[in-house]
């Protein structure tokens, strides 16, 4: 890696004034990937612990991905929904089988997966359990997406605020509160919806023991269970889902992310009743499932499967997650915690530093992600080795010296 000075970052000339200004960037302007590296427009190197936030899971660029995105479109690009294409019930069938699902919907954004399992757990409620059965109760800290019932479903005030009023029918519990949960699923429940992780947040585990129990409380009152896995799906924490490692299967999956590697994606998945909910008319997507999107899904999976990613991912986030904890031991006064599953890991600190700390391993060659002033996430690439997480570990160490 090369070494971008503050300096460098600093003299960075943005030129988007015709770009809405939704994002606060980064100073720095990225051209190439491969791998776990991306480099910017003046041929600096970086480690990318951030994936295009957990998109870019085999890495930038892998080469069976590329060819596969290549050959697909030298073909057949897009069709549309109005006709069958070939890759996508192979793909539906290759998803169901590894999340426990019957069938999936496709569209192109993790909003838009969880839009489709929203529609499903409502036409589901009406039909199951009458008119006024349409609300999905979600849980503090959660992050669904931005579209007006996505961001509802977002239970922080802070997502919403400017978009009032928001549509109706979701109902807010504190994540790990079993009383609230248990008092919030009524007669007008439909769904329950979680993430196993909570990513946005700053990788908040759910405990096991209480996916358990909402999966039990569900049962017992005869609603669905909706896992957002757009985050945590795709083997990033070692297991296909997150929710597997609990042994908790839910009645909707949503997927996206890295799905397809880059070319958009999103993916609902479910089981049972609520996988025959949806009839024609009820839903659909322009984009959606198209030939090039699966065709580099597809890819991904080849890849995930033929590479062991899996497994490699939880190996080298153990690793990486004690090189973490060392640190947490070394400047105890600056770290609070270190926790994470797989390659989804953050480091919690003491002191409103994240972001310099942010910044000054960018200096350093090293992308990160900063979540509000005291936590660091981590997403990298399933591929980046246990020598590259040291380096960082390292970097983070010097940086931390310089803090204390
Ligand atoms: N759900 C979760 C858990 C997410 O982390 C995100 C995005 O960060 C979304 C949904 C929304 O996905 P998208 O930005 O693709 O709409």
């Amino acid at each position: 890696m090369s070494n971008p000075t503050a300096d460098d970052a600093t003299a960075f000339q943005p030129n988007d004034s015709c770009v809405m200004g939704t994002y606060g960037r980064q100073p720095v302007k990225l051209v190439r990937g491969q791998g776990a590296r991306v480099w910017d427009d003046r041929g600096r190197e970086y480690l990318d612990l951030l994936a295009g936030i957990a998109v870019c899971g085999v890495g930038h660029c892998h080469p069976h991905v590329v060819k596969a995105i290549a050959d697909q479109a030298a073909s057949l690009m897009h069709v549309s929904n109005h006709f069958h294409n070939t890759l996508q019930p192979v793909l539906a069938e290759r998803l169901c089988a590894l999340t426990g699902m019957d069938r999936a919907f496709f569209g192109n954004s993790g909003a838009e997966a969880n839009e489709c399992a929203i529609k499903i757990a409502r036409k589901w409620g009406k039909a199951q359990r009458g008119a006024d059965c349409f609300e999905i109760v979600t849980f503090t800290g959660s992050f669904h997406g931005r579209t007006l019932a996505t961001v509802t479903a977002t239970a922080q005030p802070k997502y919403q605020a400017p978009f009032a009023p928001l549509p109706p029918g979701f109902v807010y519990v504190e994540l790990g509160d079993v009383a609230a949960l248990d008092n919030a699923i009524g007669e007008q429940t439909c769904a329950v919806m979680i993430e196993p992780i909570q990513g946005e947040s700053g990788i908040r585990i759910v405990p096991p023991d209480y996916l358990r129990l909402i999966r039990a409380l569900c049962d017992e009152a005869g609603v669905l269970l909706i896992f957002d896995e757009v985050q945590s799906g795709m083997g990033r924490t070692g297991s296909f889902l997150a929710s597997q490692h609990a042994g908790v299967t839910g009645d909707i999956v949503t997927l996206a992310k890295s799905v397809a590697s880059g070319v958009p994606m999103g993916v609902c998945l479910a089981r049972g009743d609520a996988a025959t909910t949806l009839v024609p008319g009820d839903h659909g997507s322009t984009f959606g499932g198209q030939p090039l999107a699966c065709a580099s899904a597809l890819a991904t999976l080849d890849v995930i499967e033929s590479e062991g990613l899996m497994e490699h991912a939880a190996v080298v986030g153990r690793q990486f997650l004690n090189g973490l904890e060392g640190l947490r031991e070394r400047f105890p006064t600056l770290i609070a915690e270190a926790r994470g599953v797989g390659l989804m890991v953050a480091l919690e600190l003491s002191v409103p530093e994240a972001r310099r700390l942010q910044r000054g391993l960018l200096d350093r060659g090293v992308i990160v992600n900063a979540v509000g002033d005291t936590i660091l996430r981590f997403l990298p690439p399933l591929v980046i080795t246990a020598e590259e997480c040291a380096q960082v570990v390292d970097t983070l160490g010097e940086l931390l010296a310089e803090i204390e």
